[in-house]
Parts: structure tokens; sequence; C-alpha cells
């Protein structure tokens, strides 16, 4: 499940349901945000303190957020959340286990995905059964990227190298992580077409610079 502006007590410029802590919006309205999400999940609401890195999180009960880019939970009392306005929220969802994952330029780089996949086994979860959703985010005609960056990214993530409309150097986070995801041996990938720059019912840093913060979850049911 992934949120939007929608529902939310936040003024301007985060106005509707932001959901990030960190972005400068009055905590009241974030506090009363993040009770209206797990209110609307009906479950607590796990978050974690991202870090762009490919730290995995395991999740057993709702606690402090740790300083992690993913978390897994085999438990059904939790849902876990990655706050995003343009990376990519990526969802794992199998019947055993879920998992949430922050997929920006430098996580997906450093492998956020492959490590998120590693805790799934140790789990002994089957990778055919989970199924991966790569949401909302900004998209590879709108990323526009120096061409050293794009160069770099591309060589350690084959794939990801995109144009932007104006035929400017640019990077596909979602193209780069399904080509991650094309060897993981997982299940079902589901990619959403929606871009957060273009949509102006999500939250985008590139478009607006200070603002809130969207998030996807998932949760065993
Ligand atoms: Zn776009």
């Amino acid at each position: 499940m992934v949120t939007s502006r929608d529902g939310g007590t936040s003024m301007p410029p985060y106005a509707g349901l932001n959901l990030g802590d960190h972005v400068g919006d009055d905590p009241e309205a974030v506090s009363v945000n993040r009770r209206l999400l797990a209110s609307r999940v009906g479950r607590p609401v796990q978050f974690m303190r991202q870090v762009h890195g490919a730290q995995v999180s395991l999740v057993r009960a709702p606690g402090p957020p740790p300083e992690a880019d993913a978390m897994v939970t085999d438990a059904a009392g939790v849902a876990l959340a990655v706050l995003v306005a343009d990376c990519v929220p990526v969802m794992f969802e199998s019947p055993a286990a879920v998992g949430v994952a922050h997929a920006g330029r430098q996580g997906m780089a450093a492998g956020v995905l492959a490590a998120t996949l590693k805790i799934f086994d140790e789990l002994g979860v089957d990778r055919s059964s989970i199924d991966v959703t790569l949401g909302p985010a900004i998209c590879g005609r709108c990323y526009e990227v120096p061409a050293d960056m794009r160069a770099d990214v591309q060589r350690r993530v084959p794939g990801s190298g995109s144009e932007t409309r104006a035929g400017t150097p640019a990077l596909d986070l979602r193209a780069g992580l399904r080509a991650q995801l094309a060897t993981a041996g997982v299940g079902r990938v589901v990619l959403s077409d929606r871009c957060s720059a273009e949509s102006g019912d999500l939250y985008s840093y590139r478009r607006d610079g200070r603002t809130g913060r969207f998030a996807g979850l998932a949760w065993l049911p």
C-alpha cells in the first residue's frame, strides 16, 4: 500500500498527509498524520531512520526507528513503512514475511534489494513466494543527473541509465531495480508507472525542495 498527500493535517509546504518527521514539518501534525495512518492499517506502523545505505533490520515488534533502509518482519502485529519523496518505495510480500526498502540512487547501487532478500533467505522464506512492488518514484525522464554520475551508476547497476525528455543524462531507478530483480528468483515484480515529480498528489523533493514524505507499507494479514 502506498499513501499520497490525501487526508492529512500538515500545512504548506507539507500540505496533506506528511509522514516524515525529519523534514521541518510541525511535529504535532506529523504525529496526528501517523496516528491516522495506523488507524487506517489497523496496527502500529514501524518507521526507520533512513540513511541511503543497504542496512536491513529484522522487526518482531513495534519500537524505536532502527537506522536502516529496509525492514523485514514475520510478525502480523506491525506494519512496516518506508518514507519517500522521489526515491523508490519497495514492498516485499509473501505469505510468511513482508518487507519494505528505501531504494534511491545510493541504496540501489549499494544493493539494498539483495540485502533485504538475504533476510528472507535467513527466515527460510522461498524467494519464488515473494512478490515485489516498485512504487511511485521519480521517473527516468525526470531524474536528470550529471553525465559522470549516470555513467557510474549505470556501471554498477546496468539498466539504470536513462535520458530526460530534453535528451540530457538521467537515471531510471525502477528500471535499474527491475534489472537487479530479474536474476533474484523472486515471484511477481510489479512496477508502478506513477512519477512522483509529475503527480501533484505525491511529495517530490526534486520538484518542491522543502516538502513532505509519503510512505510505502507492507504488513502480514
Ligand atoms: Zn517523471
